[in-house]
Order: C-alpha cells, then structure tokens, then sequence
C-alpha cells in the first residue's frame, strides 16, 4: 500500500514473525556520568560530525513512525546533556495523539531532570526510566565517579511535580548496592515510583574480571527481597523485557531485566538506532545496518525506508550472552552501552 508520502505502509515484521514496534535512540554517546559498568573513566566519544543531527533524528525515527514503530524511547550516553535535545522532544511530540506514536520516553541519569522534566511532559512524555543504583551519596559517587546526588534527587522532584511517571532502573551489584536492595524497595513505594532491577550485562571492554565481581543473578535478588516483601505475580508489561511483581507491603511495582539468566528474545518487538544512524537489530549481536547514507543520499525517504526493511528482514532470533566464572565472559565486548542505548 502506498500513503499520500508515497511511501510503502506496511508494518515491520522481522522473519520470525515478530512486529516491530519499539524503538530505542540513542541521541548521543557523551554522559556527564562515568559509572563504572558502563564507561571507562577516559572515555574517547565520537567527532561531532559523525553524529546525526537533530533533524536527520527525527527524520528517521518519524520513518519508523510511518512502518508501525509506536514506542520511542530516547537514550544515551546521557540524552539531556545533547544540546537542543528538546526541539526533538518537540518535533516527535507531534506523532503523539493518534499520529502513529503511543509513547514518546526517556532514559535518563536525572542529572538534568530540574531543568527539562517540564519541557518533557510539555512535549507528551508522561513515563520516564531514571537510573539509580544506590540511595547513598558516597556510593552513588563511587559508581557514577562524576554524578552529584543532590541534583538527581532535584530531578526526580522535579518530575513528580511536572507529572511524569517515574521507574527508577537498578543494576544489581554484588558488593555495591546488595545492601540496599530492601531500601530502594522501600524507598520508591513511599516516592510512588515503579523499580526495575537489571542484572550486568557483558558490554564493552571496561575490564572483565570487575564485570565477573559484579554479577548478581536476579534470581539472587528476588530470593532476598523475599526475605522481606511479599511479592505477588503481575501481568503488567510496559512492552519492555521487564518481568513484573507487586509488592504487597508498599503497593510498588519491582521488575526484572535478566538478558543473562533467563532469555526474552521470542518477544522482542524493538531495535536500537545509535547516534550515528546505525540500526542494531539485536543488542546481543554485532550485525547492524548503515541508515545514514540512504538517509543522507535522497530527501524522499524511499531509500530509507527500503533499508529499515532490508535491516529488519535480517533480524536474529536471539542472542546468547553468556557469563560464567568457568567460561568467562562472552558477549559483545567491543559494544558500550552508551553507543547502543542499553
Ligand atoms: N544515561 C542514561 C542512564 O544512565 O539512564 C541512559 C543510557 S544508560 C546506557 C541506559 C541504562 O543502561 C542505565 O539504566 C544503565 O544503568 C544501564 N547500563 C549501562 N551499562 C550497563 C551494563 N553493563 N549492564 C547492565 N546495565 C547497564
Ligand atoms: Fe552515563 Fe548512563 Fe552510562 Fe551511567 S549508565 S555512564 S549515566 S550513559
């Protein structure tokens, strides 16, 4: 079918006839954070000129609009640190409303939320996934090296005022936050706030031996909160890998991300964008393709679009991370997190 663009509607449906309806950006790979899961501290990010601009951002994600995408979660590196960030908030706003888009989000470190959560919810975003992996200060420095914990706990007033909806993302860390676990627990059912817990993922090359120390099954992390909470099965999803219990005590949702110990590829419906228009179809998995040229190459978005396709019908089944004090860590070392968007 052709649309009054002239382009072809079709929805994306990847080879093992799972739609394609998420998608996540990453603006930009530079942080104002450097936590030691995600980044070295000497970071070398991309020339200026690699990246796509704003425009060209929302070109592309507003192609995916048009082939069925109706989430678009914008990530990072840190998203509020790019300059002028929210002219694309603005800009993608617009498929809002019954214009394609069910939910316009963010993934943030918080650090810039006193400043843009009102911009935000202005330009339709009303959930939000703020990180936060330890509610003491000194901890809080020790893991992000350079985050201020006063301003994100600004931000995340800041958002409760302006009426966004906030999930504080955890990555469970044996020796760091395993103590503290019960108050974060606490802590977001009195805030309101839904918790996610996610398990160390093997990405990068920020030292393996440190990954293996961290690592701490989320099977772990349930059996403890056990101890404490009564954890009730719940439906919910957010379309999103995440598992989701209620817990009787504080009326709060707690979710699971466990890419490494339970494997959630048979529903996946997302890929990820990076800043420099590459699409990756599996974050587990090094294949990817180029959507800069054909976006650079033609204004029509035809060419684009016939790539987004040509990537999609290479989607994989899954992937395989694998971490094992006995084989070692095997995933995609040579990938940050910060280039993909996590
Ligand atoms: N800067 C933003 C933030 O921190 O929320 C967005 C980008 S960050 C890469 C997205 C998510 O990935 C964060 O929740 C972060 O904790 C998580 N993350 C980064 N490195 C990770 C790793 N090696 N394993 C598991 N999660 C990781
Ligand atoms: Fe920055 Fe987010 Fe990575 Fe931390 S997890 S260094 S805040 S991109």
């Amino acid at each position: 079918m052709l649309d009054h663009a002239g382009s072809l509607t079709a929805p994306l449906i990847d080879p093992f006839a799972r739609p394609i309806t998420y998608l996540r950006v990453s603006v930009t790979d530079r942080c104002d954070f450097r936590c030691v899961y995600c980044m070295s501290e000497d970071m070398t990010f991309l020339p200026k000129a690699e990246l796509l601009s704003l425009e060209e951002l929302d070109r592309l994600c507003s192609a995916f609009v048009r082939l069925g995408v109706r989430k678009l979660r914008i990530t990072g590196g840190e998203p509020l640190v790019r300059r002028d960030i929210m002219w694309l908030f603005q800009r993608l706003g617009r498929h809002l409303d019954g214009g394609g888009l069910d939910e316009l989000t963010l993934t943030t470190n918080g650090s810039q939320l006193a400043r843009f959560a009102e911009p935000l919810y202005e330009a339709g975003v009303r959930r939000i996934n703020v990180s936060l992996d330890t509610l003491d200060p000194q901890k809080f420095l020790g893991i992000t090296r350079w985050g201020k914990f006063d301003k994100v706990m600004q931000g995340l007033d800041a958002a409760k005022a302006a009426g966004l909806e906030v999930k504080i993302n955890a990555v469970a860390l044996k020796g760091v936050n395993d103590g503290e676990i019960h108050d974060l627990v606490e802590w977001c059912g009195r805030e309101g706030f839904d918790l996610t817990f996610i398990e160390v993922m093997p990405m990068g090359d920020i030292g393996t031996e440190m990954r293996l120390d961290q690592y701490w099954p989320l099977t772990e992390v349930r059996r403890e909160l056990e101890t404490r909470w009564t954890l009730e099965e719940s439906g919910y999803r957010t379309g999103g890998p995440a598992r989701y219990v209620t817990c009787k005590e504080t009326g709060g949702r707690i979710g699971f991300i466990t890419p490494l110990t339970h494997n959630f590829c048979e529903s996946c419906n997302r890929v990820r964008l990076t800043c420099t228009g590459t699409l990756f179809m599996c974050l587990g998995q090094e294949d990817a393709a180029d959507l800069r040229t054909p976006l650079r190459e033609s204004e029509a978005d035809e060419a684009v679009e016939q790539a987004i396709r040509g990537a999609i019908a290479r989607k994989p089944k899954g992937h395989d991370f694998i971490i094992d004090r006995t084989q070692g860590l095997q995933g995609v070392a040579s990938r940050h997190m910060s280039t993909t968007g996590g």
